[in-house]
């Protein structure tokens, strides 16, 4: 029987890669984004290519968004058996003291309530099959601490991995696992959901590569080599392993 696979965020970079590659394996994808052109034109181009696809706008931050989104796919497709939980923004970047409520919480509730809701939602319709949930994380908050301004974003990033273990262990009693990804740079859009403030140079402290800061490659990473690493994950050649993190950075968190 096919597979059906939910990936958030599966309109734009990572997500879409990663949506073609699963598509591509025969797995049924469902594009949740909350640009739903983007989703749309992701979808077409899998229906193009003889795959099966589905667009959904969400706000993934939305929990009345996220319930009613899963059972409308639950209802089409009768099953889910993945869930790729991947939509994310860098959202405001700044100091601290200069920081408001406002922007912290957008970059807090797009990345890590969104990953609380869509795991929380997504597990009624896994519990009696079992499955298979990857979540994007980032270097960021997890072995970088050096991209200055990225409060928000880092601890997001650090709490979307603790969350991922707890998770782990809770949901492998339903055969569900749940790992996370660890990109580095990555060549997407990401800097559309970026807002870099003047004022975060004058919290930089200098950092020197000594050979570039990209060592497997030197230069970022293409969403493809990301999205291999989630099919990995997803897929039963992963079959025994969950709790873990996975970094897909070509060694650049460890300079
Ligand atoms: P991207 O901007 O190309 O794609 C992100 C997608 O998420 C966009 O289509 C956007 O519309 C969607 N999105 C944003 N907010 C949403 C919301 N509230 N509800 C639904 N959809 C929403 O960026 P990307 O680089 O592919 O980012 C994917 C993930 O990868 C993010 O979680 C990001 O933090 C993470 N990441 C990216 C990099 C990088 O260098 N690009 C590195 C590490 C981690």
């Amino acid at each position: 029987m096919k597979k059906i696979a939910v990936i958030t965020g599966g309109g734009s970079g990572i997500g879409a890669a990663a949506a073609k590659r699963f598509a591509k394996e025969g797995i049924t994808v469902c594009l949740f984004d909350v640009e739903e052109s983007r989703a749309e034109e992701v979808k077409e181009e899998i229906i193009s290519l003889g795959g099966e696809a589905f667009a959904y706008e969400v706000d993934v931050s939305d929990e009345d968004q996220v319930v009613s989104k899963l059972q409308e796919v639950s209802e089409k497709t009768g099953a889910i058996d993945y869930l790729f939980n991947n939509a994310g923004i860098n959202g405001t970047l700044q100091p601290i003291e200069e920081m408001s409520v406002d922007n912290w919480d957008q970059t807090i509730q797009t990345n890590l309530r969104s990953t609380f809701l869509m795991v929380k939602h997504t597990v009624p319709y896994m519990k009696k099959h079992g499955g298979s949930m990857v979540i994007t994380s980032s270097i960021n908050g997890n072995r970088t601490f050096s991209n200055f301004g990225m409060s928000a974003y880092s601890t997001s990033k650090a709490g979307q991995v603790a969350f991922m273990k707890m998770a782990a262990l809770e949901l492998a009693n339903y055969n569900i696992r749940v790992n996370a990804i660890c990109p580095g740079a990555i060549e997407t859009n990401i800097d559309e959901n970026t807002d870099q403030k003047e004022s975060v140079k004058e919290i930089e402290i200098p950092v020197e590569y000594p050979e570039g800061s990209h060592p497997l490659e030197e230069k970022a990473g293409k969403p493809e080599q990301v999205a291999d690493v989630v099919y990995f994950l997803i897929s039963d050649a992963s079959s025994h392993v969950t709790g873990t993190a996975m970094y897909v950075d070509g060694a650049e968190s460890l300079l």
